[in-house]
């Protein structure tokens, strides 16, 4: 497997509009570097730590993602240089992000991440509870939320993939007049994200397609 051309190609294929998050979790440095020096400069992680590491190694002109869920208490470890997190779910988590911007002078862009999968997951805000979230995050000064995150069920189903996009994507598009700072709707993963761009997405996040299986 060639990532960089695996990273030209998919960016071939993909309008100029939507930004590619190369999912790099699990994967080594040297996999980072061949992506970097094809001009990948978004990564995306979703363990704290091993993205603290490679940010320590790695250029400092490379964007860090955090793309998975995030305990409270390792918010510190990223805050000083994180660049957007796309899992926030929850008040608590969203005022720990708030302390630890204020503490680094910084403000700190995230997406709330909503659940969309029929299938059972502990992840993601229900629906109906968005807008209180929204409410909350805009009296937290250091935080800006930039949109809207999802993950569609890990399923053969397409219609029931573009189903639940087509979900997260209604409400993204009924709450952007709403909120002046909505850009990004992240969603679509390696097995998914051609449905996911039909449906809006203007953020993908791809790993196994660019670096090999896990
Ligand atoms: C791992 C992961 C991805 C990438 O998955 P692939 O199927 O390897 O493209 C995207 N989003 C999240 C939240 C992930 O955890």
């Amino acid at each position: 497997m060639n990532i960089s051309q695996a990273i030209f190609d998919l960016k071939q294929s993909l309008p100029h509009e939507v930004t590619l998050i190369a999912v790099s979790k699990t994967k080594p440095i040297e996999d980072l570097v061949e992506a970097y020096k094809a001009g990948q400069l978004d990564f995306g992680e979703n363990k704290i730590q091993e993205m603290v590491s490679k940010w320590e190694q790695l250029p400092k002109d490379i964007r860090w993602h955090m793309i998975g869920h995030v305990q409270t208490n390792k918010v510190k470890y990223m805050a000083p240089f994180v660049s957007l997190i796309h899992a926030i779910d929850s008040t608590k988590l969203l005022s720990e992000i708030q302390k630890q911007a204020e503490k680094n002078n910084r403000i700190i862009e995230g997406l709330i991440q909503v659940r969309i999968a029929q299938e059972e997951t502990k992840y993601g805000l229900p629906i109906d509870e968005v807008e209180a979230l929204l409410e909350f995050a805009s009296r937290c000064k250091n935080v800006k939320i930039k949109g809207l995150m999802g993950m569609a069920s890990l399923s053969e189903n397409e219609i029931q993939i573009r189903s639940e996009f087509e979900t997260i994507s209604t409400l993204y598009f009924n709450l952007k007049p709403h909120h002046p700072s909505f850009t990004y709707l992240s969603m679509g993963m390696s097995g998914d994200y051609t449905i996911a761009l039909q449906l809006g997405s203007n953020m993908i996040r791809v790993g196994s397609k660019l670096f090999g299986a896990r």
